[in-house]
């Protein structure tokens, strides 16, 4: 499945070079075009699905096997310390290109790139009441 303006599903098929660096059957990975550190590496299902609540479990769960093995290999080749993963899923967090993917973004000590967010509180009794409404959405889900 593929969606007609998408450019991921034109990088997928080729029809939009990329500097991939690995393709199986089903995903690939390439080169983000605008990176945030050398070797920011997206990763991608070849199928069409908008975001982390469109994919099927099936195809989210072959696509992440490769993780492991590409998150090493960014590791390796930029001499990186660490790594972000980073998946965003809707417009107000950033999602820009709406064909699921996950950003690998490598991390060296002092890059400046940043990682710690605004941290917030909860109200008295807010977190419970947040965590039995998501107790009772995923009840049997
Ligand atoms: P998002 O904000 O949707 O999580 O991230 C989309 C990413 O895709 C951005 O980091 C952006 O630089 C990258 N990107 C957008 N268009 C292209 C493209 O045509 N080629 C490549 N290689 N990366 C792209
Ligand atoms: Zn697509």
């Amino acid at each position: 499945m593929t969606s007609g303006n998408c450019i991921f599903c034109k990088i997928a098929s080729g029809a939009v070079p990329a500097l991939k660096v690995f393709e199986s059957d089903d995903a690939v990975a390439f080169l983000d075009i605008s990176p945030l550190a050398p070797g920011h590496t997206l990763l991608i299902p070849k199928s069409h699905y908008r975001d982390l609540i469109d994919v099927p479990e099936d195809v989210l769960a072959r696509l992440t096997s490769h993780l492991p093995k590409l998150a090493g290999a960014v590791l390796r080749v930029t001499g990186a310390t660490g790594l972000n993963l980073l998946q965003n899923t809707g417009e107000s967090s950033g999602q820009a290109v709406f064909h699921v993917h996950f950003h690998l973004i490598p991390r060296v000590a002092d890059d400046r790139l940043g990682f710690r967010w605004n941290a917030g509180a909860y109200s008295p009794g807010e977190d419970k009441a947040i965590q039995a409404a998501l107790r009772a959405a995923l009840a049997g889900a």
